[in-house]
């Protein structure tokens, strides 16, 4: 509750690192809290990354794992003055947040929620997110960091924990260190629902449509001009209405998403989204799309069109298939908490899609964040507690 209180929300439109300054604010409060903790090398670089090393307490050789949250917030909402509520022992009622008593949590909108009557809930007022996604995370992770320096006892190797800057915004690993980080497998706590195990994302890859027409003066254009913009309209409206996109998909679907217009009639530009979990469909369905863009094209004598295609992330299974035993520890680590791992497919992306790809193969433990990126977003502290027992559960589990 502390931690949401700092506001850390990040800037898509920003071009420094990290996109906001603010970020670092909690970043040096956890730093500091980890110094008192007895973990001597935590340290907040420049770029906004937070490293630290909960040592060994087993001079026998064990894989060093990595324990990863983002420090940001989404954009989508606003992240300032966050007021955490603590609603204990929740008794399945609608929950009426007090700053705008139009947001109202019930369990017929959140029905996750049914599941956790008798849990501690904490929500935001009703004016801001509350930042669970992802400070459940952080808070995981600290709790984790405290309870294995408090017990020197428990039988692990060296932990290193990273906290990032910008995940919201898909930059959260664009500037991280992986020899610096040095670990051979690691774990984000960003997911939701208690038992869910994350090892599968989305692949996805950006679209940019450039759409040339011819300008002239308007008064004397007749057989001349070809506006761009109409161009833009055609093309759109032919993409399919009822399939392909994210408001007519769900499960293993994927879609192609028109995310941002701009230009007029001598140049339109639109950027696409395209997603899928299987990678090689992407290809597929950039040449569908082109396709389309020519159609449109040829209703327009003399228009033309760029199309490029730029790699996002990719489904980090097919780094985790190679390496089973990632997956197996944390299943293990669920069962010794009491918790029945269910494997789930994310509809989008984590740090630990391209953490994977990038030498850390990295699924996604859940933190009990719930209503994410917007003021109905809450969190039961019983699912925190329990994804901080399956952290210590895991780093024994790997070091056996
Ligand atoms: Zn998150």
């Amino acid at each position: 509750m502390r931690y949401v209180q700092i506001d850390t929300q990040s800037d898509p439109y920003s071009e420094s690192q990290p996109s906001t300054d603010k970020q670092k604010d909690l970043s040096r409060l956890l730093v500091a809290e980890l110094k008192a903790l007895g973990i001597a090398d935590a340290e907040l670089d420049e770029q906004g990354y937070v490293y630290a090393t909960i040592p060994a307490t087993t001079d026998k050789k064990v894989p060093v794992i990595c324990l990863c949250a983002h420090v940001d917030t989404s954009p989508d909402s606003s992240g300032k003055d966050v007021k955490p509520l603590l609603h204990k022992n929740y008794d399945g009622s609608a929950i009426i947040l007090p700053d705008d008593t139009e947001v109202v949590i019930t369990t017929e909108n959140h029905p996750y929620l049914l599941e956790r009557i008798g849990d501690d809930i904490i929500t935001a007022s009703g004016l801001t997110l509350l930042g669970a996604d992802d400070k459940a995370g952080v808070a995981v992770i600290m709790d984790t960091a405290q309870y294995l320096m408090a017990h020197p006892e428990v039988v692990h190797g060296a932990i290193r924990i990273l906290f990032t800057p910008d995940e919201e915004i898909g930059r959260g690993v664009n500037a991280v260190d992986m020899q610096k980080l040095n670990a051979d497998f690691g774990y984000t706590l960003d997911g939701g629902q208690r038992g869910h195990l994350e090892g599968e994302s989305f692949s996805a890859d950006g679209v940019r449509v450039t759409l040339h027409g011819i300008s002239a003066h308007p008064g004397y254009a007749k057989g001349k001009l070809v506006n761009a913009a109409k161009v833009a309209a055609a093309f759109l409206n032919a993409l399919p209405q009822d399939s392909w996109s994210p408001e007519t998909t769900s499960g293993h679907e994927g879609f192609v998403h028109p995310v941002h217009i701009e230009g007029g009639a001598e140049k339109t530009i639109i950027d696409f989204i395209i997603r899928d979990h299987i990678t090689t469909k992407l290809a597929e369905y950039e040449s569908r799309l082109e396709g389309i863009v020519k159609a449109a094209i040829a209703q327009f004598p003399g228009a033309r069109y760029d199309f490029v295609v730029k790699e996002q992330y990719r489904n980090m299974k097919e780094i985790l298939d190679q390496q089973p035993e990632v997956m197996n520890f944390a299943e293990k680590a669920y069962r010794a908490a009491g918790v029945e791992p269910r494997r789930i497919s994310i509809r989008g992306g984590t740090d630990g899609s391209r953490l994977s790809f990038i030498g850390l193969p990295c699924p996604n433990i859940f933190t009990g964040e719930m209503g994410i990126h917007s003021k109905q977003e809450y969190v039961s502290v019983q699912d925190m507690e329990k994804a901080t027992d399956i952290c210590i559960h895991l780093a024994q589990i790997v070091a056996e």
